[in-house]
């Protein structure tokens, strides 16, 4: 069957049911609309960019205070990267 696209219905992209194109969350599977990174999603950017700026740092210079200074310089890195990595409007299949 095939469904008109055109009167503000689409279909689920979790559980192919129809739902409403508005709908922040599809009434049939649970699965919800998302904007943005997931916390998970911000923690694991933050942690790689943290560790990521320790590795390379302590490669340049000698263990020191700057380390961590870079190391918090990595966390805000991988953190803003997160945002924009995952700025469009998502499906999270519940599951
Ligand atoms: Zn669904």
């Amino acid at each position: 069957m095939i469904f008109p696209t055109s009167q503000g219905v689409m279909r689920c992209p979790c559980c192919h049911k129809t739902i409403s194109t508005t709908a922040a969350y599809c009434v049939h599977c649970k699965a919800e609309k998302r904007f943005g990174p997931l916390r998970r999603e911000n923690i694991l950017y933050s942690a790689l960019g943290l560790i990521l700026a320790l590795v390379v740092s302590s490669l340049l210079i000698p263990l020191s205070f700057w380390n961590a200074l870079f190391a918090l310089g990595g966390l805000g890195v991988g953190f803003v990267f997160a945002q924009y990595r995952f700025s469009t409007d998502r499906w999270i299949c519940s599951k």
